[in-house]
C-alpha cells in the first residue's frame, strides 16, 4: 500500500500485524567433553552467547517472513538487555514496548552441552517475570490493533492472560503456546485460545495421555479442544503435526518433509512464528495449508545450527510459500 501522506494513513501502515507478548532470554552456552559433577570445575572448549526466549524466537521468525511485528517484553537495564533490544531492531521488530527494568537482570539460560548432545540448563527468567499490567496497558493500542497476538508461559501467567483477554475482547486472533507446560494450566487459557499450539511432551503434561504418534496426538487434541480452544495443533517433530478444530472435531495429520536435521533447537518456535505470519497475512488459506507451510519453514530451521540463527528469511524461501 503506498503512503498517502495523510498522517492517519501513515500511522495505519506502522501498525504491527503480529504482536508477541512474551520472553527474551540470553543463552549462555558452554560446550564441554562431559557434564560436571556437583562441586566440580571443568574446562569447556567453546562458549557462545545466543538470543533465545520463546516469545522473541517466535517474533523473529514471523518478522523474517515479512510480518510487521512488535515485541511486548521486559529485559534488564544491563548489557544483555541492551544487546537484546538491538537484536530485535536488527530483525525489523518494533521495540516500542520492549521495556527495561533496573529491578532484575535480563532473563538468561545457562546451558552446558557435552559431546553426546546431553545438556544441563538453568533458566533465570529475571526481568521477564516483571512484565506487568502497567506495561500491558502501555501496549494496549498495539495489542488491540494487531491481527494476531501470540503468548507463551515464560512471562507470568497473569500477564499472558491479560494480553489474551484484551486481544479477544477486540476481536484479535489469539495464538497460545502453553510452553513450558504445567499440568495445572489455568482453564481460562483454553477458552481464550483461537489457536492452541503445543508439542508432544506439553500435550502429555496437559492431558495425562501418552503422545508419541499422530494417532495419540489426535486423542490428546480431542481432550484439549474439549476444554474450549477453537483449534488445537500438536507438533510432532520430524513427523509434522496434527490439528483438530471445534468446527471439525476429526484429527487431521499433516506430515512434513524428510530432511537431514542438524539442530532442532527452537523448531517449535519457528513453527509458531510462521503460523502467526500465515494467520495474519493469508487468513483465507485453509488451516491445513497454513500448517503445511509452517511445517516446511520449521523443517528449514532444523537444517542449520542455533535457534534464531537457523530461522529462514523470506528471500531464501521458495515463492510458493507466499
Ligand atoms: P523445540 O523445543 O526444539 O523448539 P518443539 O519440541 O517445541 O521444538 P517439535 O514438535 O520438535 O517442537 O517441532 C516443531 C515443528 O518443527 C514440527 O512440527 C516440524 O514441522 C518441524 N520439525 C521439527 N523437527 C523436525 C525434523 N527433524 N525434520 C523436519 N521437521 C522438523
Amino acid at each position: 500500500m503506498a503512503a498517502s501522506g495523510e498522517p492517519g494513513r501513515q500511522k495505519q501502515e506502522e501498525v504491527a500485524a503480529v504482536v508477541v507478548v512474551g520472553s527474551c532470554m540470553t543463552d549462555l552456552v558452554s560446550l564441554t567433553s562431559r557434564l560436571p559433577k556437583t562441586g566440580e570445575t571443568i574446562h569447556g572448549h567453546k562458549f557462545f552467547i545466543g538470543f533465545g526466549g520463546k516469545g522473541a524466537n517466535q517474533c523473529v521468525q514471523a518478522a523474517r517472513l515479512g510480518a510487521k511485528t512488535s515485541m511486548v517484553c521486559k529485559v534488564g537495564k544491563d548489557s544483555f538487555g541492551n544487546n537484546y533490544i538491538e537484536n530485535l531492531k536488527q530483525n525489523g521488530i518494533s521495540t516500542e514496548f520492549a521495556y527495561q527494568t533496573e529491578d532484575a537482570a535480563t532473563g538468561t539460560a545457562s546451558i552446558i552441552v557435552n559431546e553426546e548432545g546431553q545438556n544441563i540448563i538453568v533458566i533465570v527468567a529475571g526481568a521477564n517475570l516483571l512484565l506487568n499490567s502497567d506495561d500491558l496497558r502501555g501496549a494496549a493500542g498495539a495489542v488491540s490493533s494487531a491481527r494476531v497476538v501470540i503468548c507463551q508461559l515464560e512471562v507470568t501467567p497473569a500477564a499472558s492472560l491479560e494480553a489474551l483477554t484484551l486481544a479477544r475482547s477486540r476481536g484479535v486472533k489469539t495464538l497460545f503456546n502453553p510452553a513450558p507446560a504445567a499440568a495445572d494450566l489455568d482453564p481460562r487459557f483454553y477458552a481464550l485460545s483461537d489457536v492452541f499450539c503445543c508439542n508432544e511432551s506439553e500435550a502429555e503434561i496437559l492431558t495425562g495421555l501418552p503422545v508419541s504418534s499422530p494417532a495419540d496426538a489426535g486423542k490428546a487434541a480431542l481432550v484439549l479442544v474439549g476444554r474450549g480452544c477453537q483449534v488445537v495443533i500438536i507438533t510432532l517433530g520430524a513427523e509434522g503435526c496434527v490439528m483438530l478444530s471445534q468446527s471439525e472435531p476429526v484429527p487431521k495429520y499433516i506430515p512434513t518433509e524428510k530432511v537431514k536435521a542438524v539442530d532442532t533447537t527452537g523448531a517449535g518456535d519457528s513453527f509458531v512464528g510462521a503460523l502467526a505470519f500465515y494467520l495474519a497475512y493469508y487468513p483465507s488459506l485453509s488451516m491445513e495449508e497454513m500448517l503445511r507451510r509452517s511445517n516446511f519453514i520449521a523443517a528449514v530451521s532444523v537444517q542449520a545450527a542455533g535457534t534464531q540463527s537457523s530461522y529462514p528469511h523470506r528471500k531464501d524461501l521458495p515463492l510458493h510459500l507466499f
